[in-house]
């Protein structure tokens, strides 16, 4: 057997589960190492502690001298918990984060030496920004790029890090990164969701939207891992026979979690817990060895921030556990890939979820008025949702096991569908007392306070109403929610703004009170977004035909899935909404182009490596020692030698076979790729690898898997998905 397996599967079965005890109360330790409200308060002036309070509500700036004070108290505090250096944690658009640490310690012009960290440290620094994506932007305008405080995201230490959430921007002031169009999207939702939501309460003067993600992800022994230069490379194993047992006993989903995990998430949890992450619930999820970790819901950009943490810190935690983490959308073929459930909503500052059904009618006519907005919002803009989720990676996820389908649908249950065609014959105009009066008894008035059974048993539903919040379900678990949370939140800004227009046009010109323009607007919203709604199952023949009816989107892979963006009603969407400009835009179609092209190019060229290095060696190994065996048999029986020697003659056909086709279709695939570098068009580009090269894949899969179950199993190199999924 290879070393390289043989060692791993060595180590990885040694192992002990690395024990953990958790010591102190997680409400005692929750956000110790955040500089959050309490921390604020005890270290900060009166006047300082009002101007980041002002920031975090009303978006104000903070001027420089308050920041200077904000930094003194900072440093005071962030020393004080043992931290040496502080850093800008940022976004790129390369879907992590990055950061760049700087000590505390400066030197005086005497020589004497002393911790510094002033007001221009805090708001503002200015990275090497050359190395990070920026779709062209850095070229046409301005080579250097920043880093901007976000006072709405606490600063926290990691490690002995004070980390300061930031946003990343071009000097001309172009967003470089996945926060700031975000911090941008949730302000226009907040204003809009404001001016609607005053119809129904005066006193509101902010709505904030919500989001609480559901991590999915994978734990791998990290030896077995580690050996597989695929799964380290590409994140996926690009080869690999299914294991005679996968998931189809469903005896690991909400199982007993194994030792080794359970420890890992405990030592997970506390770490989460000090860091302010509110992490709440834990499971094995349908795969072998797969798991995942949800919180308790939080503002979205806090909650973007926290996940993004989340993922590091999970990464770093496994390796004291001789784990590895997998992030990716679809690490192993045929069993179910990990997502990243967007479970969104908003909410007042006065405290009620506008997706919460009320106890009065008109607590209801509220709910539904947000409701039925956020399903026009998605019925008009379906496509540009499924673009925000498009990836390289998540393309092998979304329209396989159990994940939702490339088309966008919503799911919104029995109850509510017949809420809603009820409403739609509401009358045109003014409404009779009489049918006001039934109206609220009968129509708004029976909606449930708690619909909180209202679930989508399926799951395979895109985006699904779950009692008091939707569930955007094909979000990748490896994605940087803000891309997703941009969008949704943009486009039900602009739908509601949309929506008071329509209302306060009836009001003034046609003289209708505040209920009968909301119904007589709500209406025509339900005729109009009718399409979007489908409660059944997404993979089914039908609703693939029905859909391509309805003229809803199904765009299947990433290049023509993003196209969208770039349209014109895309861009002055963003640009109306004041999310993005139009260079904006165009740059991250870019660079979401370019990241799909890199990481096929990568896949491509680690298959090459795996063919032509281990695979190809491997099955010749084995072919040899079958060629001698039959030399033996020859020797021994003469020229009769075939009819004792049928078995090995046979098998050596067939390995024979798989060698050649496997050669032939890598080298086509070179072929492929070479023609697809030489591309100038990005879109081209993108395109000939989408449907030239990645094809290939899962053909020289296929005969690389047949080689596996043929040769030799002392002879095979790279760990088998048995190991990898049922090693703990
Ligand atoms: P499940 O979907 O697994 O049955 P829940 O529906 O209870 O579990 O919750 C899933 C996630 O939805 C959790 O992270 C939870 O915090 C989040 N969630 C609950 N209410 C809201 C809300 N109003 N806004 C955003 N997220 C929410
Ligand atoms: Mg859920």
């Amino acid at each position: 057997m290879s070393t390289q397996r043989n060692n791993a599967i060595k180590e990885s079965s040694k192992r002990k589960a690395r024990s953990f005890v958790e010591q102190i109360r997680r409400s005692e330790l929750f956000g110790s190492q955040v500089f959050n409200e309490e921390k604020m308060v005890q270290y900060l002036t009166r006047d300082a502690y009002e101007s980041v309070k002002n920031a975090i509500f009303t978006g104000s700036k903070i001027d420089r001298k308050m920041a200077d004070q904000i930094a003194e108290a900072m440093k005071a505090w962030a020393l004080s918990m043992g931290a040496t250096h502080y850093t800008h944690w940022f976004q790129p658009l390369t879907g992590a984060t990055a950061e760049k640490h700087d000590a505390f310690f400066d030197l005086l012009p005497d020589g004497r030496a002393l911790e510094k960290f002033g007001g221009s440290q805090l708001v503002q620094q200015e990275p090497d920004a050359s190395s990070f994506p920026s779709g062209g932007i850095r070229n046409t305008f301005e080579a250097r790029g920043y880093t901007a405080w976000d006072p709405s995201s606490p600063a926290f230490i990691y490690g002995a890090t004070l980390c300061i959430p930031t946003i990343f921007v071009s000097y001309t002031g172009e967003a470089l990164d996945n926060k700031a169009p975000l911090l941008r999207a949730l302000h226009a939702v907040d204003q809009a969701a404001t001016g609607v939501a005053r119809y129904f309460d005066k006193s509101v003067n902010k709505v904030m939207a919500t989001l609480g993600w559901e991590q999915e992800y994978f734990l791998i022994d990290k030896a077995l891992a580690g050996s597989r230069p695929d799964l380290v490379l590409t994140g996926r194993t690009l080869v690999g026979q299914a294991a005679a047992k996968g998931q189809q006993l469903d005896d690991h989903y909400f199982g007993v979690i194994p030792l080794r995990a359970i420890n890992f998430m405990k030592d997970l949890e506390v770490e989460c817990t000090r860091l302010g992450i509110p992490v709440k619930t834990r499971h094995n999820e349908v795969a072998p060895n797969q798991f995942e970790l949800a919180p308790v819901f939080e503002e979205a950009n806090l909650a973007v921030d926290h996940n993004l943490l989340l993922m590091d810190i999970m990464e770093k935690v496994a390796d004291r556990h001789d784990l590895k983490v997998l992030f990716h959308e679809k690490p192993f073929a045929g069993i179910n890939g990990s997502g990243k459930h967007n479970n969104w909503s908003l909410a007042t500052d006065t405290g009620v979820n506008l997706l919460s059904p009320g106890s009065t009618p008109m607590k209801n006519l509220q709910f539904l008025t947000f409701f039925v907005n956020t399903i026009k919002a998605v019925d008009t803009y379906e496509e540009l949702l499924r673009a925000s989720i498009a990836s390289a990676t998540n393309d092998h996820r979304l329209g396989a096991n159990e994940a939702p389908p490339a088309i966008f649908s919503i799911f919104i249950g029995e109850q509510l569908s017949a809420v809603l065609d009820e409403l739609e014959g509401v009358s045109q105009g003014k409404l009779s007392p009489e049918e006001k009066t039934e109206l609220k008894l009968n129509v708004v008035g029976k909606i449930p306070e708690i619909l909180l059974d209202n679930t989508d048993r399926n799951r395979t539903s895109p985006f699904a109403f779950t009692g008091n919040k939707f569930e955007m379900r094909g979000v990748g678990a490896k994605m940087n929610c803000a891309k997703p949370m941009t969008v949704l939140n943009t486009i039900v800004a602009r739908q509601l703004i949309e929506f008071k227009k329509e209302v306060d046009k009836l009001i003034e010109k046609k003289k209708l009170k505040k209920d009968e323009a909301i119904f007589n607007v709500l209406r025509e919203y339900i005729k109009a977004s009718k399409r979007i709604r489908f409660d059944g199952d997404g993979y089914s023949e039908s609703w693939q035909k029905e859909a391509a009816k309805r003229k809803l989107s199904n765009n299947k892979t990433t290049p023509e899935a993003l196209e969208i963006v770039v349209s014109k009603g895309s861009i002055d969407l963003f640009n109306e909404m004041q999310v993005m400009s139009e260079v904006e835009v165009k740059a991250r179609h870019e660079v979401d182009l370019e990241t799909y092209i890199l990481q096929t190019q990568i896949e491509g060229r680690v298959f090459n490596e795996l063919v032509n290095t281990q695979i190809i060696p491997a099955a010749i190994a084995y072919q040899n020692k079958v060629i001698s065996n039959i030399r033996g048999i020859k020797e021994i029986y003469g020229s009769g030698y075939q009819q004792h020697a049928e078995a090995q003659l046979s098998i050596l056909e067939e390995i024979s076979g798989h060698l050649a086709a496997t050669r032939k279709k890598s080298e086509a695939m070179t072929e492929a790729r070479k023609k697809a570098n030489s591309e100038k068009d990005i879109r081209k580009k993108a395109k000939a690898y989408c449907h030239e090269v990645r094809p290939y894949f899962e053909d020289i899969r296929y005969h690389c898997d047949k080689l596996e179950q043929l040769v030799d199993d002392r002879d095979w190199p790279l760990a088998k998905y048995r190991e990898l999924l049922f090693i703990r």
